[in-house]
């Protein structure tokens, strides 16, 4: 059974850990849709052939939601680009309560596909508010569903990749990026 906690805001959240090439990523929802995409762990260095598979939670109990996203990823770690194709699993309401940010992510996770970077000063400007590069970088770093609202697609205006997970997670942000470029 997935781990079921309660929030405030949504009656119960699951939890669900998957394995894939970078590490364990944590996916948790609500019957309504997701809450967030986490990786949890970091495999250094990321290994192709290993499997997007559950490590945590029962298969028999998969709502469609969480295929869909073990769908995704599959895809993902084999095609990144074919992932242009797939519809972005639905996001809970409360989890994009800001319009600001659902703009910013949003528009990442459907206009900037792998292969691609932005800056976040473009980024910016391509969601109507030009001068909003700062609030643009905390959308960033605020972003709840890693990988699927791609921001590790995001980048500074000069090259540089930036911080990524707090600068935690630059080498998987540099290796996501050239795995996307090269698929
Ligand atoms: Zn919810």
């Amino acid at each position: 059974m997935p781990m079921k906690f309660k929030t405030l805001k949504c009656a119960t959240l699951n939890l669900w850990k998957i394995n894939t090439p970078i590490g364990h990523i944590e996916i948790t929802c609500c019957e309504s849709g997701l809450h967030s995409i986490i990786q949890t762990t970091v495999a250094s260095p990321p290994d192709l052939s290993v499997k997007v598979s559950l490590v945590q939670g029962c298969i028999m109990d998969l709502s469609a939601l969480v295929k869909e996203v073990l769908n995704w990823f599959t895809v993902y770690f084999k095609h990144p680009k074919a992932t242009s194709s797939l519809c972005i699993p639905i996001i809970c309401s409360v989890v994009l309560k800001s319009d600001f940010r659902k703009k910013a992510w949003l528009h990442l996770a459907s206009e900037i596909q792998a292969g691609e970077t932005v800056s976040y000063k473009k980024l910016a400007e391509l969601i109507g508010n030009q001068g909003a590069v700062r609030a643009v970088g905390s959308a960033m770093s605020n972003n709840p569903i890693s990988i699927i609202i791609p921001c590790h697609r995001v980048i500074k205006s000069n090259g540089d990749i930036g911080k990524y997970a707090g600068g935690f997670k630059n080498d998987v942000k540099k290796w996501l990026l050239e795995f996307e470029r090269n698929s």
